[in-house]
């Protein structure tokens, strides 16, 4: 679903972000990305979204080379991607519910779908009883569950996650990668930047590590393997 190929990205200040990065994710894998500080991963998940360009390289999202999407289609594109990050980015004027359903009423979708969707995707993420509620009312948990249910609720193939357990205590973070499982295991690949050691180790998934721009492991099962 995703491939890298030979891609390198070379920022305006001459750093060189990612240099010739080879990498391929399947459709339905669950990948975590680490790598210290300043090693590329921000920039890895950028090229995916189509926020930068790389230098050189193509890089294949279901087959299109977005690489040649064109400005105006790239809204269109970035609706195949669910987005979790670690500040939950909710709208802090809209309840639950409306939050969800922004996300469905931004990509024009019918009505009567959103009405049918949102409740779906609330259940999902075991928020049904708050829908009502106002983000500030809510634990970060819970806010984090709705930004899970927002990423999902046009139904993406791919989710993308950075550091989304960054703003959490332990327990609450371990029910949201519960929460994540069980949404790669209905079919959605994931993609999950983190430096939670404990979570990586514990889950056994495939680790890409980014150092320095390149990819220094890419191991299935694998551990989060620094310190910090
Ligand atoms: P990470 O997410 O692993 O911390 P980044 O992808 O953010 O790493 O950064 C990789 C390198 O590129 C760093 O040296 C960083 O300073 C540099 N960098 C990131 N974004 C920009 C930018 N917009 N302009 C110039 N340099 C950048």
């Amino acid at each position: 679903m995703i491939e890298f190929k030979k891609v390198s990205k070379t920022y305006d200040n001459n750093v060189n972000a990612l240099i010739n990065v080879d990498v391929t994710i399947d459709r339905g894998e669950f990948v975590f990305l680490v790598g210290p500080s300043g090693a590329g991963k921000s920039t890895f998940i950028k090229l995916l979204l189509k926020e930068v360009d790389p230098t050189s390289g193509k890089i294949l999202v279901n087959s299109k080379d977005i690489t040649e999407i064109k400005r105006r289609e790239i809204p269109y594109y970035r609706r195949k991607i669910g987005m979790v990050f670690q500040d939950f980015r909710l709208i802090p004027n809209l309840n639950v519910y409306e939050n969800v359903a922004f996300a469905m009423r931004v990509v024009e979708a019918a009505p009567k779908d959103i009405r049918k969707r949102v409740p779906m995707v609330l259940s999902l993420v075991g928020l049904s009883e708050k829908y009502k509620v106002f983000p500030h009312e809510l634990s970060g948990g819970e806010q984090q569950r709705v930004s899970l249910a927002r990423a999902m609720v046009n139904n993406p193939s791919l989710l993308i996650a950075d550091e989304p357990t960054g703003n959490l205590d332990p327990e609450t973070a371990m029910d949201i990668m519960n929460l994540l499982d069980d949404i790669n295991r209905a079919g959605t690949t994931i993609l999950m930047a983190t430096h939670a050691k404990d979570i990586v180790d514990q889950m056994k998934k495939r680790v890409i590590a980014i150092e320095k721009g390149t990819v220094a492991r890419d191991e299935q099962r694998g551990r989060y393997g620094y310190e910090d």
